[in-house]
């Protein structure tokens, strides 16, 4: 049986990202050789990698003075990189779930970190609205979604000093306003790639600011140099994020995808809402994610958790128990998640109704 897959990450890939990858694997473009054995300096790869950069630059409209990176170490290494090269006195940081705590504990080796907000003591149900940036923070944090609980910040906010995005989950939803942004980063095995290659989209005037030497690895400007080819890339994800940026192009781009994923999220919440057994546990409409959708059983029918999952692997369903440290269930609806898939998990919501 063909599943439907709604893993938090890695996760679903369009076939067109898989077959084009799997090919590319074997042969490619009819070379007698695979993407895997030749040199990253090759012609060939070097246009994969232009063409990919380039992409990132069309699909999301970057403007002029920023750079496209594709590095390695995930978006958990950026949690260092970020402080490492713009913490030069005080940074602040909105703590809306637990990637956000770890970017926190890792600016905390690099000097003073003001944690403005937190949503922890609702196990971060929603997105704190009050409070203020002080005007003499290096830059300010935040995480655009929050995989683990369902909830997404979907705009691009006006804010006093630099902004930096972790996007790992995010990227390519919906369209962004990059100039807002001094850096955008995030892991690729959410919507874009499998694991391995880490993208980062910075503005390039806001590094040299601060005194510290930086090890060459960890110094933004090596890889701006060397155009993200300082040392060997990750050369499969890197020529899978292609394909997966050719078929966003197809799909209408990321506005098209952004519509796509309204309706697909809309459809879901619109079920759990209707539905007697599930409640959602966000609470403010505005805040729900588009990408992770996060739900549990109403308290009446709490015991029957468990049997709903049985129920719903039996139809294919995989993927959807919530990470636990919230419960419930959360079905990962990202880019390459095929509408049907959304319907035909509402339709196994329906039937268990049902069989109550
Ligand atoms: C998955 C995820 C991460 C971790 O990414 P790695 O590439 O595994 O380091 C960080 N932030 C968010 C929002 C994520 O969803």
């Amino acid at each position: 049986m063909k599943k439907h897959n709604f893993s938090a990450g890695p996760s679903i890939l369009s076939p067109y990202t898989i077959e084009h990858t799997a090919s590319g694997i074997r042969d490619l473009d009819s070379s007698g050789l695979s993407i895997m054995e030749i040199s990253h300096r090759s012609k060939e790869f070097m246009a994969i990698m232009d063409e990919t950069q380039q992409l990132f630059v069309e699909l999301l409209d970057i403007p002029s003075g920023y750079s496209v990176l594709l590095l390695q170490g995930g978006a958990s290494m950026q949690f260092c990189m970020v402080p490492y090269n713009l913490l030069q006195s005080k940074a602040a940081y909105l703590d809306t779930g637990s990637w956000a705590n770890k970017a926190v504990k890792e600016a905390k080796f690099f000097g003073e970190v003001d944690v403005l907000a937190s949503s922890k003591d609702t196990t971060y149900s929603y997105i704190p609205r009050d409070y203020t940036i002080p005007a003499d923070a290096d830059y300010f944090h935040i995480t655009t979604n929050n995989t683990i609980y369902g909830t997404e910040i979907r705009e691009d906010m006006d804010v006093p000093v630099n902004l930096v995005a972790d996007m790992s989950s995010d990227i390519f939803s919906r369209p962004i306003d990059v100039s807002k942004y001094a850096i955008i980063y995030g892991g690729a095995q959410k919507n874009l790639a499998p694991a391995g290659v880490t993208f980062v989209i910075i503005k390039d005037a806001i590094l040299g600011k601060v005194d510290r030497a930086i090890p060459t690895m960890l110094d933004y400007r090596t890889h701006i140099d060397k155009e993200s080819m300082f040392n060997t890339p990750p050369v499969v994800p890197i020529y899978a994020a292609l394909h997966t940026l050719r078929w966003y192009k197809e799909q209408g781009g990321v506005s098209g995808m952004y519509k796509l994923n309204v309706e697909k999220a809309g459809i879901l919440y619109d079920e759990i809402e209707r539905n007697s057994l599930f409640t959602s546990n966000i609470e403010n409409v505005e805040d729900r994610s588009i990408m992770n959708v996060t739900f549990i059983m109403k308290e009446a029918y709490k015991e029957k958790e468990a049997d709903f999952l049985t129920f719903a692997t039996g139809r294919g369903m995989s993927g959807i128990k919530g990470h636990r440290s919230v419960g419930g269930f959360r079905a990962s609806i990202y880019n390459a998640m095929p509408r049907s898939s959304v319907e035909a998990l509402i339709d196994t919501m329906k039937d268990f109704e049902k069989s109550i």
